[in-house]
């Protein structure tokens, strides 16, 4: 079935050739889009989808996403917000409830938040373990996480559990459990960071998952200005996250190498922390990525809108490179050439937002925007 979307009043192509186009149409045929041009000389098609002079943009790609867990941490949060400061401790809350959980319950949990971020334009979404931290709990977390998507991402490595000696952990990251879940894994990560893993230990870890054949993303330098980027960018990984704390010596590096910095401006707000400066990134030439860090305890949101109006409002990016950054920036994180565009070859994947303009995305945050969704050439909402 081809569809046609036409009356499109402004479509933010996110393809640097193609730019911000105007009264345009756009035609997808099995699954990927295959024809681009003014919506006067559109072609006949089986469907069509009428934008009404609407804005129209590429599904969000969220590349950096926590989801196969269980129970909540409102009351963490609560604390926080009257003054608790955060360390990134209550990961192990969640692990003792997300081991407690059954397959059916995490799977319940993860549908649920992959349908909300579905209907809030989210077309491709990462989803790490890393609430199991043992062999089988980070096993089947991965085993869940990929019947939701391809973007699988093993994070063994997230935080040593209660109890362990972080030596042995990291071992045990690097062998066995490592084993176990390469299966169901496309990337790793780990958590570089004072109190969780030192720069040998995450280099232990993501060297071991590159000979498993993991491709690498790392979360760096979120609390402090630690080895993160340097070491992701080392080893050739596709992102470092977060990067709130950055040497001149970082961004240099970020700025040399092929790693896009990805940034999660709702762990700064849920944690009431200074943001990055994705202008002194963007200045630089380094490729910015926004992702919601979706998960229970810094970061509870599912909404890249949200994120969107953050990076614009706190971080000096213009709506036009936030949404670039949520979009293409979160695929070539992914290290994906087909999605975050909208291009001829392209998947199908595309918001009609219910606005003339992308730049009411942050201009009017925390509004429902979404007007219709298109994934693979179907329309699903
Ligand atoms: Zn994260």
């Amino acid at each position: 079935m081809s569809l046609l979307i036409d009356n499109i009043g402004e479509l933010f192509t996110a393809d640097p050739t193609l730019g911000v186009l105007h009264d345009a149409a756009v035609v997808a045929d099995e699954g990927h889009i295959v024809w681009i041009g003014p919506n006067t000389a559109a072609p006949e098609t089986d469907e069509r989808l009428d934008a009404g002079g609407r804005a129209v943009i590429p599904g969000f790609v969220d590349s950096h996403a926590h989801l196969v867990f269980a129970g909540d941490r409102s009351a963490e949060f609560a604390a926080r917000m009257s003054g608790e400061p955060y360390t990134g401790g209550g990961i192990r809350t969640t692990v003792a409830a997300t081991r407690e959980a059954s397959d059916e319950g995490l799977r319940a949990n993860t549908s649920q938040l992959t349908t909300e971020m579905l209907a809030q334009g989210t077309t491709t979404v990462e989803i790490k373990s890393g609430y199991g931290l043992t062999v089988a709990d980070e096993a089947r977390s991965l085993q869940i996480a990929s019947e939701f998507t391809a973007e699988t991402t093993y994070l063994g490595a997230h935080t040593v559990p209660s109890g362990a000696d972080p030596d042995e952990y990291t071992a045990l990251a690097c062998g066995p459990m490592l084993e176990a879940c390469a299966p169901h894994a496309k990337w790793a990560d780990v958590f570089c960071e004072r109190g969780a893993f030192d720069g040998d230990q995450a280099r232990a870890v993501l060297t071991a998952s590159a000979k498993a054949g993991l491709a690498l993303r790392v979360h760096a330098n979120q609390l402090t200005a630690g080895p993160g980027v340097r070491l992701a960018v080392e080893l050739g990984a596709a992102s470092a996250d977060h990067c709130t704390h950055l040497t001149a010596a970082d961004v240099d590096a970020l700025a040399s190498g092929d790693t896009v910095a990805t940034l999660l401006p709702g762990a700064e707000f849920s944690t009431r922390s200074p943001y990055p400066d994705a202008r002194r990134l963007i200045d630089a030439g380094v490729t910015v990525a926004l992702a919601t860090d979706c998960n229970p305890g810094s970061s509870f949101t599912s909404s890249m809108a949200f994120c969107i109006a953050l990076a614009v409002r706190e971080m000096r990016m213009t709506p036009a490179e936030a949404l670039t950054a949520a979009t293409a920036g979160g695929a070539k994180a992914l290290r994906r050439k087909d999605i975050g565009r909208i291009s001829v070859g392209a998947r199908a994947d595309l918001v009609v937002l219910d606005a003339p303009s992308h730049v009411h995305l942050a201009y009017r945050p925390g509004t429902p925007l979404v007007k219709a969704v298109v994934h693979d050439g179907d329309i699903v909402r």
